[in-house]
């Protein structure tokens, strides 16, 4: 396909007002000598080309997105509707308390649901991320310690942790310590207790972990860890299987991040605006950034005193159109949060057996929101995991999250989460299953694939180290 400077043929629109502007003003260096390179282009064509683009693109609204530790929910289109309302979009974050207080209130009861959510004490909506968010709670432990005049340096991390845990705590400075797990997929309190010394500052755990499945000893860990007078974080990205049902702080931890652009419905995966928010337990309420949103019982206001504050980690009180849609949501789902979850699970747990016959299940154990495949049956074959994620997309159907966690060969995981229908679901079997077949009698074509999409095999190596990002127009 052109691109729209390709596609440029120098037809000129109409401007409802006489280009006369005074800019003499301006410092005649700001100043183009030239004409601006834009495309020129008739209304029609320009809306062709963007109705283009659009079509080569998946999205959850034109398929199945089984995106694992990624939660790729249906997203109810009128939390957009809610965040595009004119009273907070123009709104700017410099206004006084007074003048806001609508925006306030909405982050203040967002927090308390949140607080709710988790069992936490406190929380700051600041981060932009989920990885912010852990390093900010990485930010808030390490400061803790140090106004406790502890030098603790060891952060101890699962082997099934998604990548981002161990990168937070490095980039605290702290030392990363491995923790293997057992035949079960859980973190095996042996190999724990082993390495559990006084310079310990904290473990990152994620429960329901990378494998979709339940840490049975998170109580037992979590007596370890304080006894050694070390901290918990929850790695709390993806909420969906324990909404309603348990919190981080029944299990024990201290620190949690959620990533409402997962569980609460905010689109992503095309690169943000998402948020990260931090909640704490009461004593490390100090040590959050500031602002934090607060009330006297007349007023909302933003409170910057916090004594131990590790400062700010975003501008003002973070990406406050995404906090709209996550309050949203959480209103409008209610009590039937835990029916989401309740939902998202059952649905794992459905395709986790329908699936387990034709592909290896490494854990075979009850999921929580999602399931961790290997192919390597598939690989015997010929068929790598990356030839049947590449397949699938030839059946409208978004790849699964591959080769992650990386303790499992071939790995596919998988989380439909709750908003798919049962026919779905049975269409995505049917696929897996076509691919399982194919993977023995047809291994050529699953090898080659796709075939279908816009863009076919791309050279992942050369992309990788050669990245050729600009675009530059044949004269
Ligand atoms: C997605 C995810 C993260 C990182 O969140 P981002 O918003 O992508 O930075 C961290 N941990 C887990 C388990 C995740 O699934």
């Amino acid at each position: 396909m052109k691109t729209i400077f390709e596609k440029s043929n120098g037809i000129d629109g109409i401007s409802l007002c006489d280009n006369t502007d005074d800019i003499s003003f301006l410092n005649s260096k700001f100043l183009r000598s030239e004409k601006a390179a834009l495309p020129q282009l008739s209304e029609l064509e320009v809306l062709r080309h963007y109705k283009e683009l659009s079509d080569m693109n998946f999205c959850i609204e034109k398929g199945f997105y089984p995106l694992g530790s990624c939660t790729m929910k249906y997203n109810p289109k009128v939390n957009e509707l809610l965040a595009n309302l004119e009273g907070f979009t123009n709104l700017h974050p410099d206004m006084a308390d007074e003048d806001c207080q609508g925006a306030l209130e909405l982050m203040y009861k967002l927090q308390e649901s949140l607080k709710k959510i988790t069992g936490m004490d406190a929380i700051t909506l600041q981060p932009a991320a989920g990885a912010h968010g852990e390093l900010t709670g990485m930010m808030v432990i390490k400061k803790y310690f140090e106004v406790k005049g502890e030098n603790r340096k060891k952060v101890i991390i699962p082997d099934s942790a998604h990548g981002t845990n161990p990168a937070s705590a490095h980039l605290c400075g702290f030392d990363i310590i491995p923790v293997a797990s057992n035949e079960k997929g859980q973190v095996d309190i042996d190999a724990l207790k082993l390495i559990l010394d006084e310079d310990v500052a904290a473990i990152m755990m994620t429960n329901p972990n990378t494998l979709g499945i339940f840490e049975e000893n998170v109580l037992e860990i979590s007596k370890l860890l304080h006894d050694n007078g070390s901290l918990l974080y929850y790695d709390g990205a993806n909420f969906n299987a324990i909404m309603g049902y348990t919190n981080p702080k029944l299990m024990g931890f201290d620190v949690v991040h959620l990533n409402l652009h997962k569980t609460f419905a905010t689109p992503h995966g095309g690169g943000g605006p998402g948020a990260g928010p931090v909640a704490v337990v009461e004593k490390l309420k100090d040590y959050l950034p500031v602002p934090v949103v607060e009330f006297d019982g007349d007023k909302y206001y933003r409170n910057y005193n916090l004594e131990h504050s590790i400062g700010q980690v975003k501008s003002f009180c973070g990406n406050f159109g995404v906090l709209v849609k996550a309050y949203a949501y959480i209103l409008m789902m209610g009590n039937n949060l835990k029916k989401a979850s309740e939902n998202a699970v059952l649905n794992a747990n459905y395709l986790k057996e329908k699936l387990k016959n034709a592909y290896l299940l490494p854990y075979d154990e009850p999921c929580m929101h999602e399931f961790v495949l290997s192919g390597d049956r598939q690989k015997e074959c010929g068929v790598s995991t990356l030839n049947i994620a590449k397949s699938l997309m030839d059946e409208n159907t978004h790849p699964p999250t591959v080769y992650f966690p990386l303790i499992v060969h071939e790995a596919m995981m998988i989380e439909p989460t709750e908003s798919e229908t049962k026919e779905r679901l049975d269409d995505f079997v049917e696929v897996m299953l076509k691919i399982a077949d194919e993977a023995k009698l047809n291994p050529e074509k699953l090898m080659s694939a796709p075939h279908t999409t816009p863009v076919k095999r791309i050279d992942e190596t050369l992309a990788a180290r050669k990245p050729d990002l600009k675009f530059k127009l044949e004269k």
